[in-house]
């Protein structure tokens, strides 16, 4: 067969039917599931940090698809190697290997210092990432594959978000979130934010299987665990003969200006982790492609990687060549590009210039994972002020924004948004309550809006 285009095969925005915005957002909401609410914009093309909606304005990107675009918008060397790895082979099942997905594993156990054993599960994104962690945690506290005891309890933290499937909305605190769809999977408790004496107090009767922590919670506007909490939970976990699984689903991956976020988090600075300090488990998805879906599980250690086994547990897209491709362009561009210190120098730069604008009140974060808090509540406000003004961000909260920009942000681009937010900040205090369904909201308060 062919490889090449048969004669009048259509244009992709022939295909689409192109249209305005107005037009657009008409055709979404006859055809679109009401999940997201309205869109803010539709957008259709973009470049680097940039990106244009459908009646050609232009946008600095400093929410990145929310931490997904590490290397922002049709990156060329990202987008080049996608299309020669789906133009070579696209898809296999997984009764089959590609190199690209034994290149990527490889690849995440060196980042992630694993030892010898260890061993990775991948995904299409970060709640199926998790969920393959919450079946990791159950083989676990079930005494299948290397357990000893009955564990059936599973721990998270209060403000914890790990994703919307069941699993992973088992994990996830919110109670909005949750509510509608009881009853969830059993046995998950979240224990107050931070408290190390609630956490010891919990692991005493031996019977809990695993802990789940965000080292940095992203969804509820950037809190990152207080300072000590990280190692010391990693100790009581051990002690107590339970699983410390750490979800780097939006830290992960060079967010921070490091692969992970965690060991700096533990105060492990120098390059050699002891294997005693690593979790047990690291999940993984947003920036890894760069915008292309994939996500994985991985399994530090030969006992933990043992406990999933042959038929316990499955996808039909995860691991795909493409996305296993996408990742390894991602990760290569970061290290070759030299891109984690560029993010924690610019993130500094960027906290300590915000730290100087009035009506901010707190900034917090790590390389370019950033929540700064306002003295009122007009961060739905702002965000729309800011796309008037070109600029995308998140408000996470009534009073707080989060930017999750591409790793690439120029140190120009930065300064133009720090030159930008007196201006948006005046415009979201002098502007009327805005209509709930026109933010990045999705319900209960209009000023929240939440990844998916
Ligand atoms: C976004 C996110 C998830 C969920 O990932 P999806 O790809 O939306 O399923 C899980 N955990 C954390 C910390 C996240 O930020």
């Amino acid at each position: 067969m062919s490889t090449e285009i048969a004669a009048g095969q259509p244009e992709l925005s022939e295909l689409v039917h192109a249209s305005s915005g107005a037009q657009w957002l008409a055709r979404y909401q006859r055809s679109m599931l009401g999940v997201f609410g309205t869109p803010q914009r539709v957008l259709v093309r973009g470049a680097g940090a940039l990106v244009w909606d459908a009646d050609g304005k232009e946008y600095l990107d400093l929410l990145g698809g929310i931490a997904v675009n590490a290397l922002g918008h049709a990156h060329p060397f990202v987008t080049s190697v996608i299309s020669s790895q789906l133009a070579t082979l696209g898809h296999v099942s997984n009764f089959f290997a590609s190199p690209t997905q034994i290149a990527l594993a490889e690849k995440l156990l060196e980042l992630s210092q694993a030892p010898r054993g260890s061993a990775v599960f991948f995904t299409n994104s970060g709640a199926e990432a998790n969920e393959a962690a919450f079946k990791l945690a159950r083989m676990f506290g079930n005494g299948s594959g290397g357990g000893v005891a009955r564990k059936p309890r599973i721990l998270a933290l209060e403000g914890a978000f790990h994703g919307r499937t069941m699993g992973a909305l088992a994990l996830t605190a919110k109670e909005a979130y949750r509510k509608p769809f009881e009853p969830l999977p059993g046995g998950v408790e979240h224990l107050p934010f931070g408290d190390l004496a609630a956490l010891e107090e919990a692991l005493q009767s031996g019977d809990v299987a695993a802990l789940f922590l965000e080292p940095i919670q992203g969804e509820i506007g950037v809190r990152p665990l207080p300072e000590g909490y990280l190692r010391e939970a990693r100790r009581l976990t051990r002690e107590a003969g339970a699983l410390l699984i750490l979800d780097e689903v939006q830290t992960g991956i060079g967010r921070t200006g490091e692969w992970f976020a965690w060991p700096k988090l533990s105060g492990l600075t120098g390059g050699i982790i002891e294997p005693q300090e690593l979790p047990d488990a690291i999940t993984l998805a947003k920036g890894l492609g760069s915008g292309f879906p994939v996500g994985a599980l991985i399994a530090l250690g030969e006992q933990t990687a043992r406990l999933l086994g042959a038929g316990s547990h499955g996808t039909t897209f995860g691991g795909n060549p493409v996305a296993t491709a996408a990742a390894l362009a991602t990760l290569h561009t970061i290290e070759s590009g030299g891109l984690l210190d560029q993010v924690r120098s610019r993130g500094a730069l960027l906290r300590r210039n915000l730290a100087d604008i009035a009506h901010i009140t707190e900034v917090r974060g790590s390389g370019l994972l950033i929540g700064f808090d306002l003295d009122t509540p007009i961060a739905a406000q702002m965000v729309l002020a800011a796309l008037e003004l070109g600029f995308i961000i998140n408000s996470p909260g009534p009073s707080t924004i989060r930017l999750a920009p591409p790793l690439i942000l120029s140190q120009e681009q930065a300064d133009s948004f720090i030159a930008a937010l007196p201006k948006i900040i005046d415009l979201a205090l002098n502007s009327d309550k805005p209509n709930p369904s026109a933010t990045n909201s999705e319900k209960s308060t209009p000023a929240e809006s939440e990844a998916k």
